[in-house]
């Protein structure tokens, strides 16, 4: 039996980190947040942290190669034999090509957009509150945590991501647009591609990706260095 491979695509705020939770919940698939795992380097100031650290503050794509790599390691690690859900990689054609390669054909790989309107997701974001944790979202106004201020699953603190800031907020949906939508075609082009609303109730969202991965035709690619072609 070949992984699992869920690639959650959509812009900032649609909600593939939320999502990509209910998932691991139901499927026992590790979730693998790019976001979070350069948010790591950085605290831990790693020198590809402080070079991912500028282009995040920017709002602006932190490499290819360093990401390409963290994910390279990332999924040969044991949790990751039955699978693995990627939130926010790949972001670039590139790292898609890159990828590609790390695929093989007994692998199924289901590519879900959570499709969602950039200006409204704009409160969504300004609002967002996230555990310092373990990652879980919530949101001043539509998600509020029991306590307030305090995960309902750790108790730890929740905190605001410097990098949801309005300014940076419109900078990351540029970069989205530019840089990942393309990505869009890219698996489009590729025979299988799913779409789901993400401005639905975050559980219809849920039982919607849950349905496509249940039922769906995964693409079934060719062999590392095989020609990309999918049946
Ligand atoms: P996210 O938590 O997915 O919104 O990512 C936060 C920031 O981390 C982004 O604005 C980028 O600067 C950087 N980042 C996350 N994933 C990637 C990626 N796959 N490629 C390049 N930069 C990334």
């Amino acid at each position: 039996m070949g992984r699992k491979i869920v690639i959650l695509l959509g812009h900032p705020g649609a909600g593939k980190g939320t999502q990509s939770r209910a998932v691991v919940r139901r499927l026992g698939i590790p979730h693998i947040s790019t976001g979070d795992m350069l948010r790591e380097a950085v605290a831990s100031n790693t020198s590809f942290g402080r070079e991912a650290k500028q282009k995040m503050d920017a709002g602006e794509l932190v490499s290819d190669e360093i990401v390409n790599g963290i994910v390279a390691e990332r999924i040969q690690q044991e949790d990751c034999k039955k699978g693995f859900i990627l939130d926010g990689y790949p972001r670039t054609v590139q790292q898609a090509e890159a990828f590609s390669s790390e695929i093989t054909k007994d692998d199924q790989l289901f590519v879900i957009e959570i499709s969602a309107e950039a200006e409204g997701l704009i409160n969504r974001l300004v609002g967002r509150l996230m555990c310092s944790n373990c990652g879980a979202i919530y949101n001043v106004q539509s998600r509020t945590p029991k306590l307030e201020g305090i995960c309902d699953d750790c108790g730890v603190k929740l905190v605001r991501r410097s990098d949801d800031r309005e300014d940076l907020i419109r900078e990351r949906f540029r970069t989205y647009q530019e840089e990942t939508y393309p990505l869009v075609k890219f698996y489009k082009d590729l025979g299988v591609y799913y779409q789901v609303d993400g401005m639905r109730p975050i559980e219809e969202v849920t039982r919607k990706i849950l349905s496509i991965i249940d039922n769906g035709e995964a693409l079934t690619p060719t062999p590392k260095g095989g020609k990309q072609s999918f049946a």
